[in-house]
């Protein structure tokens, strides 16, 4: 499911949301009794950002899935941890990758990563973006590397193959949350991930984070939702065992959930969905003590 919504650079959110010049000052005044020593100024923003000019020429190899449109590059630069939004309310995108690229296949994300081996530079895979811990800063996988590319996931997305007996989907790594509920939802499944970021974050980065998600008196951590796991190194490729269950050794699965990008690209997984509920009910209880309410909590997992 293709979306031509533009989402803001460095924002939480669309493109169209951006607030307003009053809305900019307000926030502007917030930030700066928020964090101490920090003086955004909100300024006119100008039609495309400003990042600085590469000298990497794009190899042939990734031409046909690259770009070095100055939009993409600062979308690209960070994050969205509170310092990130103010440096890029502040329109700072000094530290912009070189290149953005969206390979279409695993065969591509291999030489993307073949490319960044041969030439010292540093490949940062990007899913949403929605990183708080500095995961996709660029400014950070430079260090003394020539160049920085992200590697942005969003062109390997989609349900790919459900096995409705088993109670498993094959699933693109670049796949945002709404994206990949509305998919399930015509096979009457779910995965039942919600992290507070479903909107804007991906499978890949779910993954790659170990993520948790709310429903947490249940299996909400995405490790115990995740079956199999394909990943693209730069040493070569690794697809994790899809055995309804084994005590073969250790489990390789659990390197790489929660490594960060740090050991290879993750390019789809098979993920263990389950049964669209067909009721929902909501109540509000009030406990007097606190207490109360984590030992019903408990009860209740
Ligand atoms: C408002 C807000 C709410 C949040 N709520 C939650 C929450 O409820 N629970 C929670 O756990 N986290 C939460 N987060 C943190 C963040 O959303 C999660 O870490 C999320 O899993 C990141 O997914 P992403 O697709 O945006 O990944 P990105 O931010 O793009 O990447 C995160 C890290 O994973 C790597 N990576 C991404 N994709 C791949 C891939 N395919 N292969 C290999 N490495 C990859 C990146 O290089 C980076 O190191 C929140 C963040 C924000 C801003």
């Amino acid at each position: 499911m293709e979306s031509t919504r533009e989402r803001s650079i460095w924002a939480w959110g669309w493109r169209d949301k951006f607030p307003d010049e009053a809305a900019r000052r307000g926030l502007a005044q917030m930030v700066q009794i928020m964090v101490p020593g920090v003086k955004p100024a909100p300024r006119a923003l100008p039609a495309e950002p400003d990042v600085p000019s590469s000298t990497l020429a794009v190899p042939d190899a990734l031409a046909s899935f690259a770009s070095q449109a100055p939009r993409d590059r600062a979308s690209h630069a960070r994050g969205r941890a509170f310092p990130d939004l103010v440096a890029g309310f502040a329109g700072d995108y000094a530290a912009a990758p070189d290149v953005v690229v969206r390979p279409r296949d695993a065969d591509e994300v291999a030489r993307v990563l073949d490319v960044c081996a041969t030439n010292n530079w540093a490949a940062v895979p990007f899913g949403g973006g929605t990183s708080v811990v500095g995961g996709v800063d660029s400014k950070l996988a430079r260090g003394n590397r020539g160049a920085v590319v992200s590697l942005d996931l969003s062109a390997l997305v989609g349900v790919r193959e459900v096995d409705a007996t088993s109670r498993l989907a094959r699933i693109g790594a670049g796949t945002l949350g709404p994206a990949l509920e509305a998919e399930l939802e015509t096979h009457g499944l779910t995965l039942r991930h919600y992290p507070q970021s479903f909107e804007f974050s991906t499978l890949g980065g779910w993954l790659a984070t170990r993520a948790g998600g709310h429903y947490a008196t249940g299996p909400t951590r995405i490790d115990e939702l995740a079956h199999a796991v394909s990943l693209v190194t730069p040493r070569g490729s690794l697809e994790t065992h899809r055995h309804p269950g084994s005590g073969a050794g250790p489990e390789p699965q659990r390197w790489i959930i929660g490594s960060e990008g740090a050991l290879g690209v993750i390019t789809e997984a098979w993920m263990r969905v389950v049964p669209r509920p067909r009721w929902r009910a909501s109540a509000s209880v009030a406990f007097k003590q606190f207490e109360a309410g984590v030992s019903a909590a408990r009860a209740l997992a």
